[in-house]
């Protein structure tokens, strides 16, 4: 189809900032507009509860936290209203409040209320304060904290990945956020005055900086600026940063992780830190959109195309690695392990949602729906105060919702984006009006000569019938574009990386009162072009087939499995559930027969999928068990158990119950070793040691489909893991099963050398007496024997490679 770029700065009304600082709608927009969240109101039980959970709970604990954490005085002490000590561990703590005020923002829009207003203004007031006379805002350098100067150096934008101007960025959404829900300038006159300084001092001059952001962010808040204030500066230091990544003139070393290895324009594949990348294309898609800069827009399909076809989970999810938080090569989806970030499933989102602006095309619709009812939705626990960082696809019950994280970002995010899920269901193009989302709601949607009341009425997602009442303002002939779900018509996924097992299940129908029509499908959308009066009933008919869904073959974790999709919600099975609370015994025979159940009082009320799998016992016999499916978004609510999104078709990739081990008893721990300056983020927990006694079995040392541990931007020092045993145990020999594989974070090798240690009845850390060489191949086991030892504990302590690192991908003792 027509890419659909035009000049649309050219608007009827024209935004700006009146002289009495009272808003004007934007004129600068992509081709398909937006429609405010605060026109959407939905009243149905899936999404109402969690963005009022998200209102009442998310929102006031996550402001509690800061306050807690340090970050709220952090700004106090920068406006020298308090004397102390910076708290925190990163730079980027700053974007803490940052984005839980854009949260509090959107959700003022919606429900007033006195007291969060009122503390906002208390907030906000504090960060005005910590802004430097020019404008400058990073209080870590304001503060000089110098414990922090491995991300910030010795001055401010001294350092790429300091994340300053990441900081700037989420300042200025927040102050959009808060200016336009609450017309208050406070905020946004911050920004304004930091985004002054940023343009002054990046861009292409010669007493400019020429770095780009780092951490992207600033390049779709300028633009958001720029639709603000209208002010050309900021969409011009928007354009600068984008085309800044890559540019490597000035001596800069490409790097994968940040996106600047080369220029977009030239850009392929999707790499690096997951977040990252999503929040630059997104910039990207803005400025595209907002320059008529068809260019860069085909780079964005392309990279969109690699990403929606090689690198994105059944949830929605992208980035698959832990390292570096980012993607690993094509078709790296590794269930086990998948980090799939909150904030990348967030990214996901806003990306996708730029796409379908540029260009009114389902299919980046389709992407965003997945993210959001999977990925992004499993990043929240039900309560509403407990959150995931990663969001792996498969877990042995190691994976738990936290209240707060160190590095914090994914909390925040969620606050933010929760309240703001009502602005992804309309759009309008001329006098057409899009639907994307469907949830029991209402909206007032303004579209060119004409205000439409859509009112729908469905019990979406469990349920595929919805009728929409459409109440124009006035009679008149435009279409109405409703999104034919990909996953309705046998495409889970606008490519080949996923498809359904069996395709060929119910059509979608649409009847305008009571009528059937005959609709055009256009870009993914069914048009209905008609003469609207009020009262006009549209019902739109998706089938809710269960399918299973088969992953493309180059995807060697999920070969042999299948995933089940019931409406836009992808399921898991998870422990608690199965009458004998075991997960990766069992697989789904192809034939079985799946009944939904919509269960009122399991998890806040879903719809369960149960059917009859085989169970593989120890003995290599299958007996015929029960098995029930929830929605993968609601897993660990009760408890962090066995999970799995992937279930094997066939007996032979089902695992029976493996019997206990020394290793599997034994209690993994680290001993802290020297840390290098230079890695700031290598800091954070020294003693946790995870993954090597899991007994799973590897295929091979780049098999990283499994649990593992690695010495993360460890390179050519010498680390250690050890087992605490449960009880004085007589051990003579251990297998190691050494990590080894590249990455563009640092390279996995095996050791250069290593040594066995066993703790002595006195606590001292003593040799064992080696009687076979310390082994260190890869792809095998390396088994150590040695003159048995009764212990309580054991250390394998490794020299890595001069300039690589290391892991261990299983630990035997014997
Ligand atoms: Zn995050």
């Amino acid at each position: 189809m027509k890419l659909i770029l035009q000049i649309a700065l050219v608007c009827a009304a024209c935004a700006a900032l009146s002289a009495s600082g009272k808003a004007i709608h934007t004129g600068a927009d992509a081709p398909v507009r937006e429609v405010p969240f605060t026109q959407v109101h939905f009243t149905d039980k899936f999404w109402a509860p969690r963005i009022e959970t998200n209102r009442t709970v998310s929102i006031p604990s996550a402001f509690k936290e800061c306050e807690k954490n340090g970050r709220f005085d952090n700004f106090a002490i920068a406006g020298k209203l308090m004397q102390g000590e910076h708290k925190g561990d990163f730079s980027f703590d700053d974007t803490d409040p940052y984005k839980i005020i854009e949260g509090a923002s959107y959700s003022l829009a919606v429900k007033y209320d006195a007291k969060l207003d009122a503390y906002l203004d208390s907030v906000i007031s504090l960060i005005a304060a910590a802004q430097e006379p020019d404008g400058y805002l990073t209080t870590c350098v304001t503060n000089n904290c110098t414990r922090l100067s491995g991300w910030w150096g010795t001055k401010r934008w001294q350092k790429i990945n300091s994340h300053e101007l990441y900081n700037c960025g989420h300042l200025y959404e927040a102050a959009v956020a808060h200016y336009r829900a609450t017309g208050k300038r406070s905020l946004l006159d911050v920004a304004v005055k930091n985004a002054d300084l940023v343009c002054e001092t990046f861009g292409l001059g010669d007493n400019q900086i020429h770095y780009p952001s780092g951490h992207p962010i600033i390049e779709m808040a300028l633009a958001k600026l720029y639709k603000v204030t209208n002010n050309p500066k900021y969409l011009d230091t928007a354009k600068y940063f984008v085309e800044e990544a890559g540019r490597l003139t000035n001596g800069r070393h490409p790097s994968q992780y940040s996106q600047d290895h080369m220029p977009i324009l030239a850009q392929e594949e999707i790499v690096g830190h997951a977040v990252r990348a999503g929040y630059l294309y997104s910039g990207v898609a803005d400025v595209a959109a907002l320059t008529a800069d068809t260019a860069h827009f085909n780079a964005l399909r392309r990279v969109w195309h690699n990403m929606a076809s090689r690198k994105l989970y059944i949830t929605g999810g992208i980035g698959s690695r832990a390292q570096g938080e980012g993607f690993g090569p094509d078709y790296e989806l590794h269930n086990h392990t998948a980090y799939s970030e909150t904030c990348a499933s967030i990214a996901n989102v806003y990306w996708n949602h730029r796409m379908f602006l540029a260009t009114g095309q389902a299919r980046y619709a389709d992407v965003l729906e997945r993210a959001l009812y999977n990925a992004v939705l499993s990043g929240v626990s039900l309560s509403g105060y407990k959150f995931f960082y990663d969001n792996p696809l498969e877990s042995m019950g190691q994976h738990e919702r936290q209240q707060w994280f160190g590095c914090a970002c994914c909390p925040g995010n969620v606050t933010r984006f929760m309240a703001s899920i009502p602005h992804y269901m309309y759009a309008t193009r001329g006098r057409d009006i899009f639907v994307n989302l469907y949830a029991e709601s209402s909206a007032r949607i303004a579209a060119d000569n004409n205000d439409v009341t859509i009112t729908q009425t469905t019990a979406y997602p469990w349920d595929g019938d919805i009728a929409l009442t459409v109440d124009p303002a006035r009679r008149s002939e435009w279409a109405l574009r409703l999104r034919i779900p990909g996953w309705a018509t046998d495409h889970p996924v606008p490519t080949d990386l996923y498809t359904y097992a069996h395709s060929g299940g119910k059509p979608v129908t649409v009847t305008v009162n009571g009528r059937n029509v005959a609709f055009e499908t256009v870009d993914g959308y069914a048009v209905i072009s008609r003469k609207w009066k009020r009262g006009d009933v549209v019902r739109l008919s998706l089938p809710m087939d269960v399918h299973r869904v088969i992953a493309h073959d180059d995807v060697t974790d999920d070969r042999g499995k299948t995933a089940l999709q019931r409406g836009p919600i992808v399921y898991c099975i998870e422990a608690v559930d199965q009458p004998d609370g075991t997960v990766f015994d069992k697989y789904i025979p192809d034939d079985s027969q799946f009944t939904p159940a919509f269960e009122p009082s399991l998890l806040g009320g879903v719809m369960t999928l149960s059917t009859s799998a085989m169970k593989v016992l120890p003995d290599g016999s299958t007996t015929a068990v029960p098995l029930k499916a929830i929605p993968y978004s609601t897993w660990n609510n009760r408890g962090p158990r066995h999970m799995a999104v992937w279930i094997p078709r066939q007996a032979t990739l089902a695992r029976p119950e493996p019997l206990p081990t020394i290793a599997s008893r034994a209690q993994p721990f680290s001993e802290p070793t020297n840390i290098d300056p230079d890695t700031p983020a290598a800091t954070s927990n020294l003693q946790s040691a995870y993954g090597y006694n899991d007994l799973w079995e590897p295929t091979s040392s780049a098999d990283t489909s499994k649990p593992y541990h690695y010495w993360w931007l460890r390179r050519g020092t010498t680390e250690n893991i050890c087992y605490s045993l449960a009880e004085p145990t007589t051990v003579s020999s251990v297998d190691v099963y050494w990590l080894d594989f590249d990455h563009y974070d640092g390279n996995y090798r095996t050791p250069q050398s290593w040594c066995l240690y066993y703790m002595t009845p006195d606590h001292r850390w003593q040799p064992v007496e080696a009687t076979s060489p310390y082994g260190t191949r890869k792809d095998c086991y390396n088994r150590l024997t040695f003159t048995p030892v009764t212990t309580t504990a054991l250390k394998l302590q490794a020299k890595l490679q001069d300039g690589q690192s290391g892991g261990v991908i299983e630990w035997k003792v014997n």
